[in-house]
């Protein structure tokens, strides 16, 4: 059939809220049952809370409910057998399994059923037809197929209709091959790397926005995408419209994307319900609020994930978006632990990159370093001079990008470091552009 509507599902994603509602409130009542059922690790931690299943007349009773977090997966992890405690299907009804990236310690492991992976392929195929994807494309899937979660993502974009080209994490050389020679007209990579591969292509004479054919570009992994500076900074060097993704091992490789509007990503409802609550006491806040977001899964059958904690910070918009689609849309500034605080302000590198990405006479490459001095957090911020900027002196770059800073942030840095242009390390896949070198331990 072909399917080239505004919509991938328009049934559910225009869903009259008080309906989606309903429809996850009879859903997030059927996956507490199953997961109290079935799972060893939820009959216990309902029990020791005192809940049951049957507790929950609204989606606010959700509440009531414990918190598991990357801990929880890590104890539940192997107990009992292989999938672990908090699996709640025998191991022959498992037909995948994807690891976290063990950036925050031991990579955790995410089991799928067949369903659970059918159901996952076509939040990707909805995100992919959101983001403008349609079965004239030719698609470049750029991202890591060992283990990660993002690599069956493909799979998504095929059974929309695109031309999908397997591409992986190969080499730059071999991608700006199939670049030249398939002429993907959309591709999917990190926003560090979207970067460092047009400014590759540049090198090697081959501007993309004239020479190649890309013109829409996913990115997920990182901030960037949902950052204004670095996204216009892609777009132009590409000729493309970048849109940002944004997924969880523990869920799907991408569970919520960008639509036209670009005003935040779409989060797929109707699988995950959205709490914000409060970083310190976990306490729920009301829509809108910023906090750490805590996801639900809805229909999620190998391992029903109950109030996760997921470290991210950002708030839910339920309001209608200008293209018609009633799911929320989620607004993630930063992740928890990379959030520091000056002067009683809450600092995220997302507002630093902002910042850098939007002045003129610098690369855009930025390195943060996090200090603490007479046991006082401050931070400064190293950013790279463009060659091609000979009106001002290093001093007056530092100046401006501090008084930038200030602007934006409310706090200045302690000090701007202004490097020549390819001092700092490009990152190939998910930059890290963060160095803590506090010895105290701040609560946040
Ligand atoms: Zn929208």
């Amino acid at each position: 059939m072909l399917m080239e509507g505004r919509y991938w599902n328009e049934e559910i994603e225009t869903m009259p809220r008080a309906e989606l509602e309903e429809y996850q409130l009879r859903a997030l009542r059927e996956e507490l049952e199953f997961a109290y059922e079935n799972s060893p690790y939820y009959r216990r931690s309902f029990d020791a809370a005192g809940v049951k299943p049957g507790d929950l007349r609204e989606l606010g009773d959700i509440s009531r409910f414990p918190f598991i977090d990357k801990k929880t997966q890590r104890d539940a992890q192997g107990v009992g057998s292989f999938l672990g405690e908090l699996c709640a299907v025998p191991e022959e009804d498992v037909v995948f399994i994807s690891t976290s990236s063990g950036s925050t310690g031991v990579p955790t492991m995410s089991p799928f059923t067949q369903r659970d992976f059918d159901e996952w392929q076509d939040v990707e195929s909805r995100i992919f037809y959101q983001a403008g994807m349609r079965r004239a494309d030719r698609y470049l899937h750029a991202l890591n197929f060992s283990l990660y979660v993002g690599g069956p993502d493909v799979i998504g974009a095929q059974r929309l209709g695109a031309l999908c080209i397997w591409g992986g994490t190969i080499p730059s050389d071999r991608l700006i091959y199939i670049l030249q020679t398939y002429r993907p007209t959309c591709m999917w990579t990190s926003p560090s790397y979207a970067w460092h591969l047009g400014e590759t292509c540049m090198k090697n004479g081959i501007d993309p926005a004239k020479d190649l054919a890309v013109r829409r570009i996913f990115v997920a992994g990182e901030m960037g995408g949902s950052i204004d500076g670095t996204r216009k900074a892609i777009e132009e060097l590409w000729g493309a419209e970048l849109y940002d993704f944004y997924g969880l091992s523990d869920i799907f490789g991408a569970c919520a994307g960008m639509c036209g509007e670009k005003d935040g990503l779409h989060i797929a409802e109707d699988h995950i319900l959205v709490e914000t609550v409060d970083v310190e006491t976990g306490e729920p806040l009301a829509p809108g609020e910023t906090g750490e977001l805590v996801y639900t899964t809805l229909r999620k059958r190998a391992r029903p994930m109950i109030r996760f904690r997921t470290g991210d910070i950002g708030r839910i918009d339920k309001g209608a978006c200008r293209c018609g689609r009633t799911h929320g849309r989620i607004h993630v500034m930063g992740r928890k632990d990379d959030m520091f605080i000056v002067s009683a302000v809450n600092v995220f590198p997302s507002d630093i990159e902002a910042v850098v990405r939007g002045q003129k006479g610098i690369t855009g490459e930025y390195l943060i370093r996090v200090t603490e001095k007479s046991y006082t957090c401050q931070y400064e911020v190293t950013v790279e001079r463009s060659e091609s900027n000979s009106s001002e002196t290093d001093e007056e770059v530092a100046d401006r990008i501090q008084r930038a800073l200030k602007a934006r942030i409310g706090v200045k840095p302690a000090r701007v470091v202004v490097e020549r242009e390819g001092a700092l390390e490009r990152s190939l896949h998910k930059a890290r552009r963060i160095i803590d070198e506090r010895k105290l331990t701040y609560s946040i």
